[in-house]
């Protein structure tokens, strides 16, 4: 099974940030408050993720490291309402196949936390005692180490990096509920507290986007037919890299999406001039039985049942909005 664990890892996990994204989604869908980061060379010394969720009880430890052994589907009918971020129960197996991973968790309701490990040849599945706080602790250290041909594909400590940090300014900014620390060879990149009120919610939006996206921009929120979007659509009027400025979010998930792009850049293009690139930090929420999001392991693509409405209710709101901005 390792080797199954081995090919399927080539699918979840393709360098550093992907696991950090597997794991601060385990993270969300834990429940917790505030998450913890520490990366070490790029991610590929060291992927630490703390939280404060609501663990995993010491029976399930072993479980958790098992191929499918997902805790969030109940039956096939869940899967056309998949509400949180994982659901396919092969993260941890695929990481700790190419990784050192070590496994620490305690619920509230135990007197200790336990922890297991796994690393590519051996599982060390007898749960140990830990002084761990409520929470879980997975650390994942020397990814690809056994898997040389892979390792070779990795870039430099700093763009391995880089990847990590724009993928967590994204994950920020689809939770703005979840205090998030981010640490790199013990140095603090960011530290985000939970942005409750709006004015919080647009600080958040401007450490990690930049006051000027905040400066140039209008707010949306506008809903019909069941669909509704919120967020923030600006001006290109800023020094960071526009195609950076692009982040559309579907029940909370960041997504890349032919028919949404296409419905921006029209609105855009029709309300401002042409050759204008679109900035925009948008979300919008809709049934998810009309969303499937099981299109692709990397869960990036999505397909909408009802696309026309879908393109044509985002079309609107942001014609709207953009109005207010016409300079
Ligand atoms: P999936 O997220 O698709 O269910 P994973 O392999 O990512 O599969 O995780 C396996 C299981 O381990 C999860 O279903 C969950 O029960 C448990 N788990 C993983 N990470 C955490 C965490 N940070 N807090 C609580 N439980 C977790
Ligand atoms: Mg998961």
């Amino acid at each position: 099974t390792q080797l199954v664990n081995q090919i399927a890892a080539g699918e979840v996990v393709e360098r550093p940030s992907s696991v950090v994204k597997e794991l601060v989604e385990n993270s969300f869908d834990a429940g917790a408050g505030h998450i913890h980061i520490e990366i070490e060379q790029g991610g590929i010394r060291l992927i630490k993720i703390r939280d404060d969720g609501c663990g995993i009880v010491k029976d399930d430890l072993p479980l958790a490291l098992s191929r499918h052994a997902t805790s969030k589907i109940a039956s096939l009918q869940d899967l056309e309402q998949v509400a949180s971020m994982g659901f396919r129960g092969e993260a941890l197996p695929s990481i700790s196949s190419v990784s050192r991973l070590t496994l620490i968790s305690r619920t509230a309701a135990s007197d200790c936390a336990w922890r297991v490990a796994a690393d590519g040849s051996e599982q060390d599945f007898a749960p140990q005692p830990d002084p761990h706080p409520p929470g879980t602790t997975i650390e994942v250290r020397d990814l690809f180490y056994n898997t040389p041909a892979r390792r070779k594909f990795l870039k430099t400590e700093k763009t391995e990096f880089n990847h990590i940090e724009t993928l967590l300014q994204r994950m920020a900014l689809s939770r703005f509920d979840i205090g998030l620390t981010l640490v790199h060879n013990q140095k603090e990149i960011f530290k985000l507290k939970p942005a409750l009120s709006e004015a919080q919610q647009i600080q958040r939006v401007a450490s990690l986007c930049g006051q000027a996206f905040v400066d140039n921009a209008v707010s949306i929120d506008f809903a019909a037919a069941g669909l509704q979007l919120t967020g923030w659509v600006g001006l290109p009027t800023f020094s960071r890299s526009q195609q950076d400025m692009q982040f559309f979010y579907v029940n909370r998930r960041l997504i890349k999406d032919k028919l949404v792009a296409h419905a921006v850049k029209q609105a855009y293009q029709d309300v401002l001039f042409h050759g204008r690139h679109p900035v925009f930090v948008l979300y919008l929420t809709l049934d998810p039985t009309l969303v499937d999001v099981n299109a692709h392991p990397a869960k990036l693509e999505v397909r909408f049942r009802e696309g026309r409405l879908v393109h044509d209710f985002l079309f609107s709101a942001l014609h709207r909005s953009l109005a207010d901005l016409r300079p």
